[in-house]
């Protein structure tokens, strides 16, 4: 159905059974994951709020198996807001290391100072204060209000869209802001006010683990009586998919500079901008020279080639290796030679950790 507006109402009201089903198969099934509640824990209890806002900015564009280990990495370091709130941000960054969108652990650890050094050091329950921090949208907030406090705040992200638009057989696309504003309606009206978290987290768990992209496994579904695309058999045609764009391709050389003490040449990105603050190899575009300040000793050799994808654009990367003079005067003021001990401790974003591993064995980083 294209919904409308003046049938929203309705259609939660008749959906009370809905989140009945929901919870009670997410009380049964839910995955095990450090930032929830224990499985064994009793009834009642609700996930550490600082837990909810850390696995919710590792969460975001990222996989659930990938955040994992971060996650706890993250807590054995920083096991509070204060801690976190003393971190430093190339700790922060080298931690993060891996999972990329790293303005999130910027984010995060902005939003740690300013609760602890401005407010009253905790985090809060309200959508609305919740929102006034960095990084934290609608969604975000919502689900940290519901989750950890159980304020009835509904949400929308990945998984929830595609539960609703088959749910509600919404056939329009759901990145159009009419159809989000109506799928947060859908949402709110869902909402039992008194399980407000559990109903939010069965929602993200029946996308994650049953109503999937490819193949929803429908025959498992606790909600499949209410699913109006199953009931149309249309579940694998919703949501519409998104028009492919053919996304433009930008060539980078990585070279990876070695001097006669076997130390590399590394330099800091600028303080904004993609990969903000991180370390990399002298990464240049594909038609510039070697800066004149580089004086080689060696040829340079191919070392390989690898693609990054981002969002927007394809990185095509080319990694080249030789040796170098170690010239006082570098590049930049940005430009220093490290050991390869040293290397290990700088933030690196990932396109740099592949080329670190196409030239140093045994290099764990
Ligand atoms: Fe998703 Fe199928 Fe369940 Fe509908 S019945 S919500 S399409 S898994």
């Amino acid at each position: 159905m294209d919904i409308q507006a003046d049938s929203l109402q309705s259609a939660a009201v008749s959906m009370n059974p809905f989140a009945k089903h929901l919870i009670r198969w997410y009380r049964r099934n839910r995955r095990d994951l450090p930032w929830r509640v224990p499985l064994d824990a009793p009834s009642g209890h609700r996930p550490d709020p600082y837990y909810v806002l850390v696995s919710e900015a590792m969460l975001q564009q990222t996989q659930v198996a990938t955040v994992i280990p971060y996650f706890n990495r993250f807590i054995q370091q920083y096991p509070t807001l204060q801690a976190l709130a003393g971190a430093s941000e190339q700790n922060l960054l080298r931690l993060w290391q891996g999972l990329g969108y790293y303005s999130r652990a910027r984010n995060l650890l902005r939003a740690a100072q300013l609760l602890v050094h401005q407010g009253e050091g905790r985090i809060p329950r309200q959508v609305a204060e919740l929102m006034k921090l960095p990084g934290v949208g609608r969604y975000t907030a919502g689900a940290i209000a519901s989750l950890a406090y159980n304020v009835p705040a509904p949400i929308v992200d990945g998984n929830v869209i595609r539960v609703l638009s088959r749910v509600f057989a919404v056939r329009q696309d759901p990145r159009s802001p009419k159809i989000q504003q109506k799928l947060w309606q859908l949402a709110e009206g869902l909402l039992p006010p008194r399980h407000a978290g559990e109903f939010n987290s069965s929602l993200m768990e029946l996308g994650a683990t049953v109503c999937t992209p490819r193949s929803p496994s429908c025959l498992l579904c606790p909600v499949r009586s209410h699913c109006q695309a199953y009931a149309k058999g249309i579940q694998d045609r919703i949501p519409a998919p998104r028009n492919a764009k053919a996304l433009p391709v930008v060539e980078r050389v990585i070279y990876c500079l070695q001097n006669a003490k076997k130390q590399w040449l590394i330099q800091q990105r600028p303080a904004r901008g993609r990969w903000a603050g991180m370390w990399q190899f002298l990464t240049l575009p594909k038609s510039d020279p070697l800066p004149s300040a580089i004086q080689l000793i060696t040829p340079l050799s191919l070392r390989g080639q690898f693609s990054h994808a981002l969002s927007h654009r394809n990185y095509r990367f080319t990694v080249k290796a030789g040796q170098a003079r170690a010239s006082r005067s570098l590049p930049s003021a940005a430009c220093r030679w490290v050991s390869f001990e040293e290397l290990n401790s700088y933030p690196l974003p990932r396109p740099q950790l592949l080329a670190a591993k196409l030239l140093i064995p045994g290099c764990d980083k």
